[in-house]
């Protein structure tokens, strides 16, 4: 395998069906691919294969597609495409809002999923489009927040603002505004406080996303969050 070979976890119960999908795959001479039958076994494969991408069946023994899809976002970003045998399911299935990037219905023709895997991989590595795609996630009940799959490590005054900001992006918010989103309490902080951690927060923020312009300084009001 070279550094530039894709991997591709395929969780397909069906033997005819996943040794098809791996064959032309690799016929393709840029994928590396490694197959499970059952849905059990899907997320300790994920963790010693470490895909790029999920080829995910929805019908599996062991356990259901839908719940490794959860499992699987519940710990990782990773492009997932799920496979149905069933047109309607797809409604059901984005219904659910499981993250998945994109369904595929069978019968299919390996052309047209090594064209949607190579797709959904383009779209999610924006190194290649050239333009660098925002992916914020903050977990409120653990206090973290994550931006392009990194993990942030924020002060609790850090994540509040980047809450507020954050949750309303394009908005300006008052010194004042802010500083009651950080303090319960709203015991009297400085300005100058407020912009200490916005400043704080700008350089966590840029150490990962490699720009400063996340968080604007709006003359005379406050600061906005572009998002
Ligand atoms: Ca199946």
């Amino acid at each position: 395998m070279t550094a530039r070979e894709k991997k591709i976890l395929i969780v397909e119960d069906e033997p005819k069906i996943a040794s098809l999908l791996a064959d032309y795959l690799q016929s393709q001479g840029s994928f590396h691919t490694h197959a499970v039958h059952r849905g059990d076994l899907a997320m300790d494969a994920f963790g010693k294969f470490a895909p790029d991408l999920v080829l995910l069946d929805l019908m599996l023994p062991g356990m259901d597609g839908i719940e490794v899809c959860k499992q699987l976002r519940a710990v990782s970003e990773v492009p997932i495409i799920m496979v149905t045998a069933r047109v309607e399911e797809i409604d059901r299935l984005l219904g659910l809002e499981l993250g998945a990037d994109d369904y595929i219905c069978k019968p299919f023709s390996p052309r047209e999923v090594v064209a949607r895997v190579k797709a959904v991989l383009r779209r999610c590595a924006p190194e290649h489009t050239g333009e660098q795609r925002l992916a914020l996630v903050i977990n409120e009940e653990k206090f973290s927040a994550s931006l392009n799959g990194q993990e942030l490590r924020l002060t609790p005054v850090e994540f509040s603002l980047l809450k507020t900001l954050s949750g309303q992006a394009g908005r300006v918010f008052s010194r004042n505004q802010l500083m009651n989103g950080m303090y319960r309490d709203y015991r009297v902080v400085s300005d100058r406080a407020v912009d200490t951690h916005v400043k704080n927060l700008r350089r966590k923020l840029s150490a990962v996303h490699g720009s400063d312009d996340l968080i604007k300084s709006v003359y005379g009001l406050g600061y906005r969050f572009e998002g």
